[in-house]
């Protein structure tokens, strides 16, 4: 036993799996579906991530959500079923064909009126949020998307989420290369960068939570 963050092997994943994980039938086959898209699939999130999620939702008592990176839908069903009956969750993607596979299983498990679907690139959707006078009206926001402009959806994020909200940003961790020298491709730098900021951003509380491939907890502060 030690006191720093277990590594977790496969045998131990599956365990943290079978003991753990309450992955809902439709959450399930979502999952199914986006794996028959191939490698791609890696842009899902984890069930465990997105239980864990779930319970951040429900413990927050969150009604309003924002969504950076919506791909099949998973991560915006797991939130929406979390969310209460009159919550809401914008969700924005750049790929109709992508959040089309997931659109089916949110009208399955009557969690479509739940989300708003934005089709265009997510900034100037969140821009547009602003200008629309929705600042500090949202709960929590959820950031997986082109890790490029991460930096971007973050100030933006702390703008439209309400003090004491809380901003979630995924892949921090990006399979380790983060913390390898030799990994300078730009993806990696801008992770990088913004763990870097984050570390010393008096706006926010923060976490990172090695799970699945690392999530960023960063609350702002009241
Ligand atoms: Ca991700």
């Amino acid at each position: 036993m030690s006191n720093r963050t277990i590594q977790v092997d496969d045998r131990l994943y599956q365990y943290i799996l079978d003991v753990s994980v309450r992955e809902p039938e439709i959450l399930h086959r979502l999952r199914e579906e986006t794996a028959r898209l191939g490698g791609i699939a890696r842009m899902q999130i984890s069930p465990e991530q997105g239980q864990f999620m779930a319970l951040l939702v429900e413990l927050m008592g969150a009604n309003r959500m924002l969504e950076v990176g919506t791909f099949t839908g998973y991560s915006t069903l797991a939130c929406a079923m979390a969310l209460p009956p009159d919550g809401k969750i914008v969700a924005c993607d750049v790929s109709r064909e992508w959040t089309d596979v997931g659109q089916k299983y949110w009208q399955e498990a009557g969690v479509a009126e739940k989300i708003d679907l934005r089709i265009g690139p997510a900034a100037d959707t969140l821009q547009q949020l602003l200008n629309e006078g929705q600042g500090n009206a949202f709960d929590a926001m959820f950031i997986d998307a082109d890790k490029a402009n991460y930096d971007i959806y973050y100030e933006l994020g702390l703008k439209l989420v309400r003090p004491g909200g809380l901003i979630m940003i995924d892949n921090v961790l990006w399979s380790g290369a983060v913390a390898n020298p030799a990994e300078q491709d730009p993806d990696t730098q801008a992770i990088r960068e913004l763990n870097r900021q984050l570390h010393t951003d008096n706006r926010v509380t923060l976490s990172l939570v090695p799970i699945a491939d690392g999530l960023t907890l960063a609350r702002r502060r009241i």
